[in-house]
C-alpha cells in the first residue's frame, strides 16, 4: 500500500467528471487500499479518486467509526436539509465554510468486487456521501456556497499560495510514511486537514 499525493484546487482533474469504473481487478483493489491508507494518514473523513489524480467514480469514507468505499455511487437524497455544518476539503487546504446538505441520503453502488452495496445515512455520513460524490462530478464544496461566504472563499482561494502548502503537506506526509496509524479519531467529521496541517 502507499500514501498518495493529494491534488490541490487548480488541478484540472478536480474539475473533470470522473468515468464509471468498468474493470474490477487488482488495480482497483490497490486504488481503494491506497486511498483508504491516505485518508487515514491525513485523518480525513472522506476521499474521492480525483483527489489522488484518478478520474474514476470511487470514494472512501470514514465517519464515526464507519469506514468503507463505494464505486459508481448513485445518491438518493431526502428533499429536506440538515443544519449547516462547516466543511473543509483536503484539496482546498485551510478553508472551511458551512455548507447546505440534504438531511438523509441513500447511496447505492458496488464494492471493489463489483458486488452491490447500499448504505443509508444522515448527518455527517450523509454529508460525506454528498461531498465525495460531488468530487466525482467535478464539484467542490466552495461551489455550494452563496453570498458573502462564496465571495470570501473565492478570494481566499485566489490569494492562497497553494504551491507552498502543497510542498509542506507533501513533506509532512513523507515524514509520516512508515509510522503506525494509531490516532484514527474517526468521527471528528473533518473533511479537511484542520488542526494537523500547516
Ligand atoms: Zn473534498
Amino acid at each position: 500500500m502507499a500514501i498518495l499525493n493529494i491534488r490541490i484546487i487548480g488541478d484540472p482533474v478536480l474539475r473533470t467528471v470522473a468515468d464509471p469504473v468498468t474493470e474490477f481487478g487488482p488495480e482497483l483493489a490497490k486504488l481503494v487500499a491506497d486511498m483508504t491508507e491516505t485518508m487515514e494518514d491525513v485523518d480525513g473523513a472522506g476521499l474521492a479518486a480525483p483527489q489522488v489524480g484518478v478520474s474514476q467514480r470511487v470514494f472512501t469514507y470514514r465517519i464515526g467509526g464507519v469506514e468503507g468505499h463505494i464505486i459508481n455511487p448513485v445518491l438518493d437524497n431526502s428533499e429536506d436539509f440538515q443544519p449547516d455544518e462547516v466543511e473543509g476539503c483536503l484539496s482546498i487546504p485551510g478553508l472551511g465554510f458551512p455548507v447546505r446538505r440534504h438531511r438523509r441520503t441513500r447511496v447505492t453502488g458496488v464494492d471493489l468486487h463489483g458486488d452491490p452495496v447500499e448504505v443509508e445515512g444522515e448527518g455527517m455520513l450523509a454529508r460525506a456521501f454528498q461531498h465525495e460524490t460531488d468530487h466525482l462530478d467535478g464539484i467542490l464544496f466552495t461551489d455550494r456556497l452563496e453570498g458573502e461566504d462564496r465571495k470570501t472563499a473565492l478570494r481566499a482561494i485566489r490569494n492562497a499560495n497553494y504551491d507552498s502548502i502543497t510542498e509542506q503537506t507533501t513533506a509532512k506526509r513523507a515524514r509520516t510514511v512508515g509510522t503506525s496509524f494509531g490516532s484514527g479519531s474517526a468521527g471528528s467529521g473533518s473533511f479537511g486537514s484542520f488542526g494537523n496541517s500547516q
